[in-house]
């Protein structure tokens, strides 16, 4: 084998292996999309043939290819057409993106922003906008632009847009939401709750065509490569969706490696689909059931009510026989479920069911997942532990929710919301992931929540679940792989695995944690091809 050169070789870095004794080396060497050695300069120099590119990577850190455990890149994809708003946390800041989305847009043609969650003390201004705010730069274009927040989802129009759905003074609110008004003129101010998107939404919303849904996966591609992910795993995924990325992969335009958790709907309308979709950059691995709503709607199934509302506990969206009865059909076609459940009752009821199929069909290493799983109790903890349930979460809701958090459950429940220390220690694999584009797919800003347990306006949350930045990098790596059954071909720069890898611009284990956040990444590899920055 002497004779073996590499095709690409990276030299004098800081290379985070991820393997077991998480070592750090300096220099790695890639041949046919495989990692070929790791090592010092000197036991990988040999490896250089003539035909070898060889960069200098002037002491700059390389991490394994990241993953993100749970996200939809399809909706991203759309969001990131229109207005993303992630990280916008400023009334000035968002008019100032809509200007600019205004001037690039047609007259008449619709605006779409997506905020991650505002509550008036949290944006500058120490207010919602209104359609004041809007008016001012958009007249011609209807404008809604939405965010969540502790009065549940809010969305946010112009006059433009009041004026194209015909809502007035006298329009009446809808069943579950509410058109705010001003309190002398009775106006609608522009901001409408929960179910009273949907006057606007029935005008903007209908279906996509396969050529829409597949430009949204290669938008959604290119920005998570950016942010050096190179594995996602998408949740939901409904049967045009996966169609779309098949055809991608087909036509070799896929190069993120996508892991597909379909909806029920798929596993029973084509069952089919599960078995025939495996390659390298594509494949299903399970099915994705929702047990409750969400914390921020306060849907999430709790034991104990919600602050200020003694009657309400948040729902259960499946009854916990019809749980256990769909786990067990898919566990028994040697499927792993993702169960999304946020609350503590709606999670016990979901490792239950999974518990329960366990017990009905044993199966070694089944690796089924709780999604979200926001107040895990003490029993939860024991059987995930005990049955290798992996928890797939998403940090940085911490950051984007926390403050909304504490007036919806209250300081308490607030403080231990995604507690990744104690998951941890209790022996369960935590992964990470954005859910993007509920908020940004920068897995950077994910480690920094994690690491900090910072909320929107620098309030730490429950100083005690914080974790370090070796154990955030484990989540987004390595136990990333395991969730997909694939910590033997990635999550690590270890010889003889795909040669996934980002460049960082800075030390992610020297920097001070609050400044992960701003890490960038300056190159990314997906089986030894640089995806990013991309030549073509
Ligand atoms: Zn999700």
């Amino acid at each position: 084998m002497k004779n073996l050169k590499a095709d690409l070789v990276l030299l004098d870095g800081k290379i985070v292996t991820v393997d077991e004794d998480f070592s750090i080396k300096e220099a790695v060497a890639v041949r046919e999309g495989r990692f070929l050695a790791v090592g010092v300069n000197k036991e990988i120099k040999p490896l250089i043939g003539p035909k070898t590119k060889v960069l200098d990577l002037k002491g700059k850190m390389v991490i394994p290819g990241l993953t993100d455990g749970h996200c939809h890149p399809i909706s991203l994809g759309r969001v990131l057409e229109q207005l993303p708003l992630f990280g916008v946390y400023s009334i000035s800041r968002m008019t100032a993106r809509l200007r600019k989305k205004v001037e690039a847009t047609e007259p008449g043609r619709w605006i779409i922003g997506k905020a991650e969650a505002w509550e008036p003390e949290t944006l500058k201004e120490k207010r919602l906008p209104t359609k004041q705010d809007l008016d001012e730069t958009a007249l011609k274009n209807p404008v809604l632009i939405s965010a969540y927040s502790s009065l549940g989802q809010i969305s946010v129009v112009n006059s433009y847009t009041l004026k194209l759905a015909g809502i007035k003074k006298d329009t009446p609110d809808p069943n579950g939401g509410r058109i705010e008004r001003k309190t002398v003129t009775g106006e609608p101010t522009g901001v409408l709750y929960n179910t009273a998107r949907e006057l606007v939404w029935n005008k903007i919303s209908q279906p996509f065509s396969e050529e829409e849904v597949k430009a949204a996966v290669k938008r959604a591609q290119r920005a998570f490569v950016e942010v050096g992910v190179t594995s996602v795993f998408d949740a939901h995924t409904d049967l045009q969706e996966i169609k779309a990325y098949q055809s991608l992969a087909k036509r070799g335009e896929l190069y993120l490696r996508v892991s597909l958790l379909p909806e029920w709907k798929v596993f029973t309308s084509c069952p089919d689909i599960l078995t025939e979709t495996r390659s390298e950059r594509l494949k299903i691995v399970g099915i994705k059931l929702m047990a409750d709503g969400g914390v921020m709607f306060r849907t999430a199934s709790m034991h104990e009510p919600y602050l200020g509302q003694p009657e309400n506990r948040g729902r259960l969206y499946m009854e916990p026989e019809e749980l256990r009865r769909f786990v067990y059909e898919v566990h028994s076609q040697e499927k792993p479920v993702g169960i999304h459940c946020t609350g503590d009752h709606g999670q016990d009821i979901s490792v239950d069911a999974i518990v329960d199929a366990l017990k009905r069909k044993p199966r070694e290493d089944s690796r089924h997942s709780i999604i979200h799983g926001y107040f895990p109790t003490s029993n939860s903890l024991k059987k995930m532990r005990k049955h290798g349930i992996l928890y797939m979460a998403q940090p940085r809701f911490l950051h984007c929710w926390g403050e909304s958090l504490l007036k919806i459950v209250g300081p308490e429940r607030a403080n231990r919301f995604k507690p990744l220390r104690t998951y941890i220690d209790s022996g369960v694999k935590v992964v990470g992931g954005s859910d993007a584009p509920v908020v940004d797919p920068n897995p950077f800003l994910g480690m920094h929540a994690a690491v900090t347990r910072k909320t929107v306006t620098g309030r730490v949350l429950g100083p005690e679940e914080r974790v370090s930045i070796e154990e955030a990098i484990r989540m987004y790596t390595i136990d990333g792989a395991a969730a997909t059954f694939e910590e033997d071909i990635k999550g690590s720069i270890e010889k003889g695995k795909l040669a996934d890898l980002a460049v960082l611009d800075k030390d992610l284990l020297t920097i001070p944690p609050d400044k992960v956040k701003n890490i960038k990444v300056v190159m990314t590899m997906i089986g030894g091809e640089i995806v990013y920055p991309r030549s073509a």
